[in-house]
């Protein structure tokens, strides 16, 4: 049986039956496949046209599923905690995303891995950088933490230009 490892990212901005939503995020995390370990749930300002705070943080899985067949168990989840679909940007009790596969990438149109927006999220490397630092993203070459490095000089250089012109 040949297991893959995989680096899953967990998100809600809704509450749920379980709770808030990192109560939400802490009963997902329960529901994985194969979970190994989770790193500490995060919250974080939200992205797009929602006003809503996220929860996220990120869990590495060992499973013998294939991308494919994780990705059918994630969305099981999602609908299990009462997702809806069409609900890219809005409120939603529980984002399942398949970030890395240990195995290399998938290039499909349901189905891609590396996440390809994984680089610039930095709720998705802030909690990955505790977890998996020597991880090596297939695309680009860059560990987890030269990726997080990268992401956190990006968003640094417009804070020192306004520090720089206060008092
Ligand atoms: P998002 O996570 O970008 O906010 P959704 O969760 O609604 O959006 O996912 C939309 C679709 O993205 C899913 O139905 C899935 O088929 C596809 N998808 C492509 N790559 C991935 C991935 N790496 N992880 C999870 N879903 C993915
Ligand atoms: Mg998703």
């Amino acid at each position: 049986m040949t297991r893959s490892t995989y680096v899953v990212a967990v998100g809600s901005n809704r509450r749920g039956r379980h709770g808030a939503p990192a109560d939400e995020v802490a009963a997902a995390i329960n529901a994985l496949p194969g979970l190994v370990s989770v790193a500490p749930i995060i919250t974080s300002a939200p992205v797009g046209p929602s006003i809503r705070r996220f929860a996220n943080t990120v869990a590495i899985v060992s499973t013998p599923l294939s991308p494919a067949d994780l990705l059918l168990a994630l969305k099981a989840i999602e609908r299990q905690f009462g997702r809806r679909r069409g609900q890219r940007w809005g409120a939603r009790v529980i984002d399942l995303d398949i970030i890395l596969w240990s195995a290399g990438k998938v290039d499909h149109p349901a189905l891609k891995v590396p996440h390809p927006a994984f680089r610039a999220r930095d709720f998705v490397l802030v909690p990955l950088v505790r977890l998996a630092p020597k991880w090596r993203d297939p695309v680009t070459g860059l560990t987890i933490l030269q990726l997080h490095a990268r992401l956190t000089r990006r968003r640094s250089v417009p804070r020192r230009v306004v520090a720089g012109a206060g008092p």
